[in-house]
């Protein structure tokens, strides 16, 4: 099923509407190499209406400039689920597959080489993995045209401290090895 991404901003289809702010529909071109992935909005995000500006979003856009020498206006950025959950709880199997079909219009429109996908939530989702990031990360899955890998999240990285930025810093190694594939 396939809509139509206009309409995204009004979404009423599932029971985050009552409690979101706004619908974080993604930023950045409507075309682009990289398109990276999270979970949901948080309460940052849910009040200014772009995807990672809170903490975790700077880690973010930090190890994508320093690994990738993307800027975050060079990446198409976005969620998995595009309203945020209350109190940021994880969302709901329903809210994600309700919101799928935003996500796979945005994939369609925006044409990536290569998505990099942030935690379990997204992993399970988008990937079909199911073995916990800790096991997946790093493992290069073909989608179509699309070279898709997950990482940790960078929430996951604030808690869990160095060694997880380093894994991440590995994995968008990978990815930047497959964004210079011919
Ligand atoms: N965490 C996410 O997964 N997405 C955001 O946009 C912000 C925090």
């Amino acid at each position: 099923m396939t809509r139509d991404l206009a309409d995204l901003g009004s979404c009423v289809r599932c029971a985050l509407a009552l409690s979101r702010t706004r619908v974080v529909i993604g930023s950045g071109p409507s075309r682009a190499r990289l398109m990276v992935i999270g979970e949901a909005p948080g309460a940052t995000e849910d009040e200014g209406g772009e995807p990672f500006t809170g903490r975790s979003g700077q880690l973010l856009v930090r190890l994508l400039e320093e690994e990738l020498g993307l800027g975050r206006d060079q990446c198409f950025i976005t969620n998995v689920v595009k309203c945020r959950p209350p109190h940021n709880r994880r969302p709901t199997a329903l809210e994600v597959t309700t919101c799928q079909p935003w996500l796979e219009e945005q994939w369609r429109l925006v044409a990536p080489r290569v998505a990099l996908v942030l935690g379990n939530t997204a992993a399970r989702s988008v990937l079909g993995l199911n073995e916990g990031i800790g096991r997946c990360h790093g493992r290069v899955v073909e989608l179509d045209a699309v070279a898709a890998l997950a990482t940790y999240h960078p929430a996951a990285a604030l808690r869990g401290g160095p060694n997880v930025v380093s894994v991440i810093r590995e994995d968008l190694g990978i990815v930047r090895a497959l964004l210079e594939r011919p």
